[in-house]
């Protein structure tokens, strides 16, 4: 560890309200299970020990990166230098005030859906059986069946350089699968959604039926940080990796799913040198066949040579 590096550990190691762990793995801290370790790795149980641990690294060369439940994310091989700090497991808290519902970016989403249910609320059912915390979901504006967090979002709040900040939905710019917070190197911390009264019974109905959906198209039991490309202009990039004769291609353990072609799973050991490869294997093979350039929809982590 570098020198800057220790020094920041040494300040963090007396942050109350803080788990600090070193050299940690990361493959195990992800859906693919593919990462090497993060020099630092940072666990706030409570937002004054984020702040904190925002203010004591300021000074440090490069900020640090944050992780929800890493269900969108690729990992180099090398890890992460430097601190990662996981709004998941130690950022928690949900409450309904009326048609709002407010959740810590540590929850996940899925638990922020079923609240609803409970509570009489309807209009997420869309992210049904999305894995991931909330804070990860409105910073990538995550989607399905025509729903998306930008249509229910009504603030977040994010920790920026030992401050917090409140962004309103306009604020935040969202986008497809993008949010402004993805150009900002700050942690959402809270968020809070819109919704409309509606029967428990029916609201619940209604995500089990997303989910059963979701179960029979894709790969949910094998690891993989779901669709690898966005969806091109008028297609589906699943369709286009299929029609290019990618379905079940393999390289190393890492392979395009048989059920669903947007998906890469991990079918054991695979590394992240081996999704990389895949992955400019099938851009090249869909855009030799029908001039598409795929784009990445998961989220790379490392140095920056990768997606
Ligand atoms: C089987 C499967 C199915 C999926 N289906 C869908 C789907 O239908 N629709 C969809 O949109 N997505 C889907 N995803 C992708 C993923 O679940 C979502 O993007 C999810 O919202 C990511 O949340 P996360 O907490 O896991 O974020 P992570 O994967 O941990 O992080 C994603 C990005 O957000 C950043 N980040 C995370 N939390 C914070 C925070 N609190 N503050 C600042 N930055 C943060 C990370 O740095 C990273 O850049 C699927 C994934 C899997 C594995």
């Amino acid at each position: 560890m570098k020198q800057a590096l220790l020094a920041a550990r040494d300040r963090l190691r007396g942050q109350a309200g803080l788990t600090l762990l070193e050299h940690e793995p990361l493959a195990p801290h992800t859906s693919f299970g593919i990462g090497g370790p993060a020099d630092l790795l940072l666990i706030p149980h409570e937002i004054p020990a984020l702040l904190a641990a925002q203010r004591l690294l300021a000074d440090f060369e490069s900020p640090p990166v944050y992780l929800g439940l890493g269900t969108n994310v690729l990992i180099s091989d090398a890890g992460i230098r430097g601190v990662v700090i996981k709004v998941a497991q130690g950022l928690v808290g949900l409450a309904v005030d009326g048609p709002v519902l407010t959740a810590a970016a540590g929850e996940s989403l899925q638990a922020v859906c079923h609240l609803a249910a409970d509570a009489g609320l309807a209009g997420l059912e869309f992210a049904g059986g999305i894995p991931g915390t909330m804070g990860g979901a409105v910073l990538m504006n995550a989607g399905a069946h025509g729903g998306e967090m930008a249509q229910v979002v009504e603030w977040a709040e994010v920790a920026l350089d030992g401050e917090l900040q409140r962004f309103d939905r306009e604020a935040l710019q969202f986008g497809y699968r993008q949010s402004l917070l993805r150009s900002r190197s700050g942690a959402v911390v809270r968020a809070a959604v819109r919704l409309v009264p509606g029967s428990p019974e029916v609201t619940h109905q209604r995500l089990y039926e997303i989910l059963e959906r979701r179960c029979a198209r894709q790969p949910v039991t094998q690891r993989s940080a779901g669709c690898i490309f966005k969806r091109p202009p008028g297609d589906f990039a699943g369709r286009l990796v299929e029609a290019a004769g990618c379905k079940g291609l393999r390289l190393g353990d890492a392979a395009i799913s048989t059920k669903h072609a947007n998906f890469i799973v991990n079918l054991g050991n695979a590394s992240a040198r081996e999704v990389l490869a895949l992955i400019e294997t099938v851009r090249e093979r869909v855009y030799d066949q029908f001039g598409v350039s795929l784009e990445t929809e998961v989220c790379w982590l490392g140095e920056s040579d990768g997606v």
